[in-house]
């Protein structure tokens, strides 16, 4: 069975300029989730035309119930809510995936601009620097993803988020949907035409030579710049965790998996039982 892996965000989705977009009680996210919906539908059918016989979806925005599953073609699995170990990522460690595609993804927190960059969380981290390199989510994410063998074929957002990806994934095909004019403007490509051009370069991206997966060398260090100085210092009761700034953290990881792991236990823990996102 030939397995293709869609990792899914909504704010490089075409569409979205703000953040009324983002999130359930927003007046825009009924349309926006639609708009998220339909390019992951091209992206997914693309790659069933193309001879995969499974997509396995990761819903990976806000609370994670983005996606309409209604409209799945046959053959998605669609993996949905928190809390997820892998983030964004959930199941890249499924045996035989031969690729993955990044849809809806946007530039990191420190990225040069882009349409409502951030990395994972705006509210809890000003930066994630995995191995000296301010990392986007995408550059993270295909990190972990290398890990697994796994290569990033494909990458849809703007501009930003697709001269981002020449970092982590060069030899994938790059969809911009969208050129942002600001952090919270932008000027997009319809929806329709938004997916006829993903279900153009998914083809492209699985008919031509595979690239080679992200592979970083470990140990991996991962330090954080949080967005509050308590934040930092109640990590550092951590014993792994070093504080090395007012707000910064800093821990080494033998691998990806477990450096993804702790960054999902920042986001999603909550000793109430109650996941926050
Ligand atoms: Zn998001």
């Amino acid at each position: 069975m030939r397995k293709l892996y869609i990792s899914a965000d909504i704010e490089g989705c075409a569409g979205v300029a703000s953040q009324h977009a983002l999130a359930a009680d927003r007046f825009e996210w009924q349309d926006a989730r639609r708009w998220m919906t339909g390019e992951v539908v091209a992206a997914a059918e693309a790659a069933l035309a193309h001879g995969f016989d499974e997509v396995l979806l990761v819903d990976g925005h806000g609370n994670g119930h983005n996606l309409l599953p209604d409209v799945m073609p046959d053959g998605v699995r669609l993996l949905r809510s928190w809390p997820r170990a892998l983030l964004q990522m959930e199941g890249i460690d499924t045996p035989g995936i031969e690729a993955a595609f990044f849809i809806g993804y946007h530039n990191g927190a420190m990225g040069d601009g882009g349409i409502l960059a951030h990395t994972y969380s705006s509210a809890a981290f000003r930066d994630l620097r995995l191995n000296g390199v301010s990392a986007s989510e995408g550059y993270l994410n295909a990190a972990l993803a290398g890990e697994f063998g796994v290569p990033v074929v494909l990458v849809t957002g703007d501009a930003e988020t697709a001269a981002d990806a020449k970092a982590y994934a060069p030899g994938a095909v790059a969809c911009i949907v969208k050129q942002s004019v600001g952090f919270r403007a932008a000027a997009a490509l319809t929806p329709r035409e938004a997916c006829a051009a993903i279900s153009t370069a998914a083809a492209s991206a699985l008919t031509t030579p595979r690239p080679r997966p992200f592979r970083l060398e470990g140990p991996y260090r991962l330090e954080i710049d949080f967005s509050t100085r308590v934040a930092a210092e109640m990590a550092a009761y951590l014993p792994f965790i070093e504080q090395t700034g007012p707000c910064t953290v800093s821990a080494e990881f033998a691998t990806m998996a477990a450096l993804m792991r702790f960054i999902s236990f920042l986001i999603l823990f909550n000793p109430n039982g109650v996941v926050g996102l």
